[in-house]
This record gives C-alpha cells, structure tokens and sequence, in this order.
C-alpha cells in the first residue's frame, strides 16, 4: 500500500503505526480519521508525524496532494492495463500465444501436391469423393508430377502399395509408394465447360471423367490378365520453412486477456512460419511382377524393416544375400 499523501510506500513491519492506533484507543472509543487511516495503511509513519487529524481533514494543500496521488495512481494502473500482466502471469499468457500463433502456422501450410478440393461434392459419387480426400490421390500427384525417371504420359497410374512414415504426423508423408502403370486404351471423351460453371469446377469434372474412365479402364485390364510396368517410389516430405521463424509483433489486450498480434509493436515473439511442404525423390526403380510378388509376400516383414532405420533405401525391397555365399 502507498501513503495516499506522499506516494511513499506503507510497510506492513512498521510497528510504530499500529502502536500509535493502539496508544490512539486508550484515550477514545473511536477513531478519527487520522488514525483510521494509520490503521487501514494509508499514510505513512513520516506523514502520521507531519500532520494532526485537523489538517488531514480540513486542509486544502493536504487535500489536493491527496487527489494528485490518486490521479498518479490511476495512471500508473491504465499503463499496466496496457502492458499486460508481468512475471510467471505473461509467461503464461506469452505461452498460450505461442501455442496458438504455431498451430495456425501449422494449418495454413501449403501442399506443394494436393487435388484441389471439391467445391459441389453432389455431382461426384461416394467413391470419388473419398479418393480426392485420400492420400492414394496425393501418392498418384507425386508419381505423376514429381517423379522424373517415370514417364506417365499417355498411362493410367495405379497405386498398388503406399506405406505411410513411422510415426510420421502427416497422412502424406510416405515411405514408399508402389505403382503399375496401364497404357490408357479407354479415352475418355471431356464436355466443353458450361457457361454458368467456374474454371475450379470444370477442372474437377475433368479430373472426375478421368477418373472414372480410369478406374474402368484398369479394371478391364486386370480382367484380362494385363499386367503394368511396377515401379518403387521413395519419397521424403520436406518442409521448405524448416526451422524457420518470423517475429510476432504482439501487445495485450485487456478485454480479452490475451495477447494479440498487431502490425508494429516493442514486443515480439518467435513464431515457427506457415510451412511448405514439397517431396524430394529419394530413389525410383522399376521392378518386374516377380519381385512384386516377393514384396507382397513379405510386406509386413519388410515394413517392420522399414520401421527400425532412420532412412528407406531400395535393397529393403529385395531379399537379402546370405553371408558367406558368393553369388553372383
Ligand atoms: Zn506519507
């Protein structure tokens, strides 16, 4: 507590004022003012000295030193408002920005390789829609446009295996990918975009008649015992902001009790950027249908390998050599 004369602060150990209440009561039953005021810490012990409860009461000088502390008070309390709470109290707050401001960034990140979203999903059936939402439309994205040993022009692009990373947080992020591509015999025949349809929503029932036409034209092919050319893809998801930061400029809002991000400000905080995720091609090999076989065969044991090294590389895929015998 402050002295409301001086602005000097009211210790709690100073005995000498409650003794002077105590020594007050032994002549009155009650307490004037000043006395009152000793005993609630409003004035200090010099200023106890300084004035009878007469002048406390009456004088304007003491009257008016009093209305320019609470002025000085009431300002001092409108700055703090405006700087937010101090100590462990901002180191909470401060956290909680942290953790909100970081996990925006996260959502707003972009996939270099992703469909577009559906806008009218009505038009599509059941089976469509849940191939655009799954990561087997992203795995055929990054065989088609990433990978650059695989010509897929002019081929249908099947995707017989995809193994999601260990303990990875993303759908998208694979450790492999295994494809057969069919030579495209069905062509589908594309309508003229309506007058009344959005570029968006004409390329999405292109992308529909694709589909449909290819998973027909797959199926017939499998029907009749043609067997695609297989590849291996090793992909590796990369954020391109990696370990990158950009400063937060933050101030407190008092009505909110939180803090929030403004243009300029003398405070600012380390906030992780939105990231952008790509695909680097790790490895690519095309195999034949035997050794597709032995990996079929083998699948769970071979991702149990996959799971206890830190990197996927080809030779995973093929049946390991003996030691000791030379083979060649
Ligand atoms: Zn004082």
């Amino acid at each position: 507590m402050d002295c409301i004369i001086c602005g000097k602060q009211v210790v709690n150990e100073n005995n000498r004022l409650q003794k002077k209440v105590k020594d007050y009561l032994k002549t009155t039953s009650e307490l004037d003012v000043k006395h009152l005021w000793i005993k609630q810490w409003k004035i200090c012990y010099d200023c106890s000295e300084s004035y009878t409860n007469d002048n406390l009461v009456d004088n304007s000088e003491v009257l008016q030193k009093i209305e320019n502390q609470k002025k000085r008070k009431k300002q001092l309390g409108k700055a703090k408002r405006k700087q937010g709470p101090l100590g462990e109290t901002r180191a909470y707050y401060i956290e909680r920005y942290i953790d909100y401001a970081t996990c925006k960034a996260e959502q707003k990140g972009q996939h270099m390789v992703k469909p577009p979203p559906l806008i009218n999903s009505r038009q599509y059936d059941a089976a469509y829609i849940a191939y655009v939402k799954s990561s087997e439309s992203t795995a055929v994205l990054i065989v088609r446009d990433m990978v650059k040993d695989i010509d897929t022009k002019g081929k249908w692009i099947d995707v017989r295996h995809m193994e999601k990373r260990f303990l990875s947080h993303s759908d998208e992020d694979f450790s492999f990918i295994i494809v057969e591509l069919f030579s495209r015999k069905q062509k589908p025949t594309y309508p003229k975009q309506m007058a009344e349809e959005t570029n968006s929503d004409y390329k999405n029932r292109i992308a529909y008649i694709t589909w449909q036409a290819a998973t027909a034209d797959i199926h017939d092919q499998r029907t009749q015992g043609i067997k695609g050319d297989v590849y291996i893809v090793l992909p590796c998801l990369k954020n391109e902001h990696e370990s990158t930061y950009e400063k937060h400029y933050i101030v407190w809002d008092n009505s909110h009790r939180h803090f929030k991000r403004v243009r300029e400000s003398n405070q600012y905080v380390n906030i992780l950027k939105p990231p952008i995720w790509r695909y680097d091609i790790f490895a690519t090999k095309q195999i034949n249908h035997q050794q597709l076989r032995y990996i079929e065969k083998n699948l769970y044991q071979i991702i149990g390998k996959i799971h206890k090294k830190s990197a996927v590389t080809l030779s995973i895929f093929s049946p390991q050599k003996k030691k000791g015998l030379h083979q060649n």
